[in-house]
């Protein structure tokens, strides 16, 4: 049995990332940019003003003050997406909206709250200015957000929604990103059956296929479901088959040590098994190896096969555990880990068999201080507790029980957004 590190670090020795692709900026929320992005515009494009305003030449808005207001005249309104027609001379003002472009002659903008404006009724063609004004006020600068000619995203740069703003700004429609793992879902057991049919005595719903699924979306890949094997290596082959095409495979079950437990047969037969169980719990049954697989644009290629236990709770936590890094990295992403933060456990929790447990925890914060509070039964079917969790608290192997009131690291799961 090998230790969870150790487990990590054969898999992600042997996952690579995957290729690049060109694809819509709408479609790459967190997708890593394959490419340095330059400008080859400058944002904003012209100098234009901050304020619903008037456009002036500062040195007319000496000495003006509220009780001494200084009464230019008022030549033209600028509205955004027209260059002025006009110059500004010497005691005259153009009425000016934000994000139009300053004439040429002004060198500032008074907003209305400190002209006359309000008392005005109809167009005025005069402006009292109640204000002295340096140059430059209330003047966004031409390319004071984005130079023509310079580097605005990084290589390696994950895709959020700030990232697609920019892109779209530079009027960029599509963006070279490194591809979604496309991540075949096979579930195995004589027991299934499809969430579409109905449910004969004795059998239960394959709910591993959705909930891994749903994993491996919320993390980026592309769900490709294969339906459920039956117990036997054919059956399981057969399905296999269908996705060789994809990046990544996953079974759930059949890889402990029952008497129908094939996943590990198939894996050795077919690819090269690395390892199948890992001083982890809940998921000690963990099989993980390369197999061949058929590249889409033809050829042998080598994917990663996880064997994920059967148990519903197992196979999620092991996915969050192993696969997930997996499929980061594929995706070229260079932090791994989930963010884990330090809280004191409100329950002890046992570890009978030195393996580490990741205990299903609900996290809440009290007082400037995060407490972990079990979520109730540990079982590993019991696949309600994972809705009710929102981390997972890390018991170490060489301890036999943590205590209440120990501070243990917690990985998170989710932050409460919601
Ligand atoms: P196994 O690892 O195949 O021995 O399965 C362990 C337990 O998980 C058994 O109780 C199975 O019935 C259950 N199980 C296996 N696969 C699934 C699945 N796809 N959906 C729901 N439960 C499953
Ligand atoms: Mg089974």
């Amino acid at each position: 049995m090998i230790s969870v590190e150790e487990a990590l670090e054969r898999i992600l020795g042997q996952v690579d990332i995957l290729n690049e692709e060109e694809r819509p900026i709408l479609d790459c929320l967190g997708q890593v940019l394959a490419d340095d992005v330059y400008s080859d515009i400058d944002i904003p494009p012209l100098d234009n003003s901050a304020m619903d305003g008037y456009a002036v030449q500062s040195r007319d808005t000496r000495g003006a003050s509220r009780k001494s207001p200084r009464f230019l005249r008022v030549i033209d309104t600028v509205v955004t997406g027209s260059i002025p027609k006009l110059e500004l001379e010497p005691g005259t003002a153009m009425r000016i909206m934000t994000g139009a472009p300053i004439p040429k002659g002004a060198d500032s903008v008074v907003r209305f709250e400190d002209t006359d404006e309000a008392q005005r009724k109809g167009h005025p063609n005069e402006t009292g200015i109640l204000v002295e004004v340096k140059p430059g006020k209330a003047i966004r600068r031409a390319g004071e957000d984005i130079t023509r000619g310079s580097l605005v995203l990084n290589q390696g740069v994950t895709i959020r929604p700030p990232e697609v703003g920019v892109l779209a700004s530079l009027g960029r429609s599509v963006v070279k990103v490194t591809r979604r793992p496309r991540v075949a879902i096979l579930a195995t057991g004589n027991e299934l059956v499809d969430i579409t049919q109905p449910l004969p005595t004795g059998k239960i719903y394959n709910s591993n296929t959705y909930s891994v699924a749903a994993l491996v979306q919320r993390y980026g890949g592309i769900p490709k479901p294969l339906g459920i094997a039956l117990d036997s290596e054919d059956s399981v082959v057969a399905r296999l088959r269908q996705g060789l095409n994809a990046d990544m495979l996953i079974t759930t079950g059949g890889v402990s040590l029952g008497d129908y437990d094939v996943v590990k047969d198939v894996l050795a037969k077919q690819g090269k098994m690395d390892f199948w169980r890992v001083r982890v719990k809940p998921g000690k049954p963990l099989a993980f190896g390369m197999t061949k697989g058929h590249a889409q644009a033809g050829g042998v290629t080598s994917i990663p096969h996880f064997g994920l236990p059967g148990n519903p709770v197992s196979s999620m936590v092991t996915f969050e555990i192993f696969v997930r890094p997996a499929i980061l990295k594929m995706m070229g992403k260079k932090n791994l880990t989930k963010p884990t933060i330090e809280a004191v456990i409100e329950e002890p929790i046992k570890n009978t068999d030195r393996r580490r447990v990741f205990a299903r925890v609900v996290v809440e914060k009290r007082g400037g201080q995060y407490f972990a509070h079990p979520t109730g039964a540990q079982g590993s079917g019991i696949l309600t507790s994972m809705t009710l969790a929102n981390g997972l608290a890390i018991a170490p192997e060489d301890k036999p029980v943590v205590k209440k009131g120990d501070i243990v690291q917690v990985m998170m799961l989710d932050w409460n957004e919601e």
